[in-house]
């Protein structure tokens, strides 16, 4: 069993009332990491250190070039230990061992990216319409930001909040899951090596409904940057009413791949495939909803069941393996509660369906379910799993109406020769980030989120440093006269 502790203010500590909770490996269903149970009293902590941190000179009158440099140097420290970071991820939410070491191979990139904005965040100077007056404004970071990560990918969303909010000069409480957080810690201790100041990044481990309700409302936090679902997100957003935290939602999607008649067949069963069976369909942009124009529906139905017959599941640290576990056994229930529902309205099973026979641990096969009726409870909520809805469509105007009948708009994918097109769909379909002849491509330049039930807010690019700024405008008056008539609005 591994033991774990959590970092406030720079010192490795247990929760104050000596509490634990257990991390369970969901390859083999066992218990593996030990961790303590923050309460409100460890966050209070961690938040007042974070608000120290902020204030203290050691990093409120740091450069803007110097937090660069810190950055990069965390950026090549989570490089030298990316192989260490990947398995204690893949042993702490299954996912693939392929999969976490691509995205660690490429997290360095995030740190790198903000690195080279921290010192290009400039404000601008005012042509006011008052003469006698210099105005400017100043990009000015908000404060202690709290960070909410899901199980699903942990230090790839850490990154993508606490890179920016870093680059500009705000000071972190994470909270990851409590089904994954071993990882987090492990990056904890890379950002102590980096040289970053005591207190500038703290980790609270505990539970969401104690640690993270305690953090999201806390009257210190300025801003608050969440992934996770929906339901969660409504707690998150009454609990900001309390303390008027800035607050970015990255939710959910039920995000539609579109396949028409003239797509590259291969291209768009790979494109299927990658969408929905790539990390167990664990990932906020799965496209779970597979539309497919008529003319290629038998086509495109035939390839991707004998391609799904070809995904080998298996132990996520095995790199002959394509999928692995979902991470928690309640999520596996989730996945067949809603199976077993699809199936009782009239959905029919066309792949998968079930766990696989003879293996413990929290498995479910890559799993295909026509659907004729796009109001079933299938083709409108998130599963988060490896289940793709598939509905038939004619015409674009159709495959258009479908794509947007949901209430999320995270991502869509779009399968087509004719640019046009693809243009078209981009420009009308409801999401916050369309791939045209790809799908589940990312970069730290890029902003990615979505609106609707998907949440609101970006991550990725330019805008998310701003985002974790506020806009100061500075006034100085330049006559010899300082205020006139106090009675009158100047
Ligand atoms: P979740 O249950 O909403 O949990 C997300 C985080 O919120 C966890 O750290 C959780 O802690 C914490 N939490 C729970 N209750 C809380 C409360 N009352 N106040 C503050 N924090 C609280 O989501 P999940 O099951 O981990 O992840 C799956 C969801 O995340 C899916 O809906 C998925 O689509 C979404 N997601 C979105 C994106 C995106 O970028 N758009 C990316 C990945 C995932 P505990 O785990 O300890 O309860």
């Amino acid at each position: 069993m591994t033991e774990c502790q959590m970092l406030i203010d720079g010192a490795w500590t247990a929760a104050a009332s000596g509490r634990t909770f257990l991390s369970r490996n969901p390859t083999t269903g066992e218990d593996w990491a030990i961790l303590p149970d923050a309460d409100a009293a460890d966050v209070d902590r961690a938040v007042r250190a974070a608000d120290a941190a902020f204030h203290a000179a050691a990093w409120h009158r740091t450069t803007a070039t110097a937090r660069g440099k810190l950055l990069r140097r965390l950026g090549d420290l989570v490089a030298a230990n990316a192989a260490e970071l990947a398995e204690l991820e893949t042993r702490d939410n299954g996912k693939l061992i392929r999969e976490t070491r691509g995205q660690l191979a490429y997290l360095p990139e995030f740190f790198y990216y903000a690195a080279g904005l921290a010192d290009k965040l400039e404000g601008s100077t005012l042509p006011i319409d008052k003469p006698d007056m210099l105005v400017f404004t100043v990009p000015a970071p908000v404060g202690v930001v709290a960070a909410i990560i899901p199980w699903n990918s942990p230090l790839y969303l850490t990154a993508i909040k606490l890179a920016p909010a870093l680059a500009a000069g705000n000071t972190l409480v994470v909270k990851p899951s409590e089904h994954a957080s071993a990882s987090i810690l492990r990056f904890a201790a890379l950002v102590k090596e980096a040289g970053f100041p005591d207190g500038v990044v703290n980790v609270v481990t505990g539970l969401g409904g104690g640690a993270g309700a305690a953090l999201t409302s806390h009257p210190l936090v300025r801003r608050v940057a969440f992934t996770g679902g929906p339901q969660t997100a409504r707690h998150v957003i009454r609990a900001t009413a309390e303390n008027f935290a800035k607050l970015s939602l990255e939710l959910g999607g039920k995000s539609a791949n579109i396949v028409f008649d003239d797509a590259d067949l291969e291209g768009a069963v790979n494109g299927a495939v990658a969408g929905i069976y790539a990390a167990s369909g664990q990932s906020c942009v799965a496209g779970s909803r597979l539309l497919v124009q008529a003319g290629i529906y038998d086509r495109f139905v035939a390839a991707l069941t004998a391609r799904i017959a070809r995904i080998r599941i298996g132990d996520p640290l095995d790199t002959a393996s394509d999928m692995g576990p979902m991470a928690t056994a309640q999520q596996l229930e989730i996945v067949e509660t809603m199976m077993a529902r699809a199936v009782e309205q009239g959905a029919v099973v066309l792949a998968g369906g079930r766990r696989p026979e003879g293996r413990d641990g929290w498995f479910y096969e890559p799993t295909l379910i026509a659907c004729d009726d796009a109001t079933l409870d299938i083709v409108q909520n998130e599963v988060f799993g490896p289940v793709a809805a598939l509905l038939r469509f004619d015409d674009e105007a159709e495959a258009l109406e479908l794509a947007n009948g949901t209430s999320y708009a995270l991502a869509a994918g779009i399968w087509t020769k004719d640019i046009a097109r693809g243009h078209r769909l981009a420009r009308d379909v409801h999401a916050g980030i369309v791939w045209v002849n790809t799908y589940r491509a990312i970069s730290a330049m890029a902003p990615i989120g979505g609106y609707g039930v998907s949440g609101y807010g970006r991550e990725g690019g330019i805008q998310s440093v701003l985002d974790y700024t506020e806009l100061k405008t500075v006034w100085i008056n330049l006559s010899e006269d300082p205020m006139g008539d106090p009675f009158m609005m100047r």
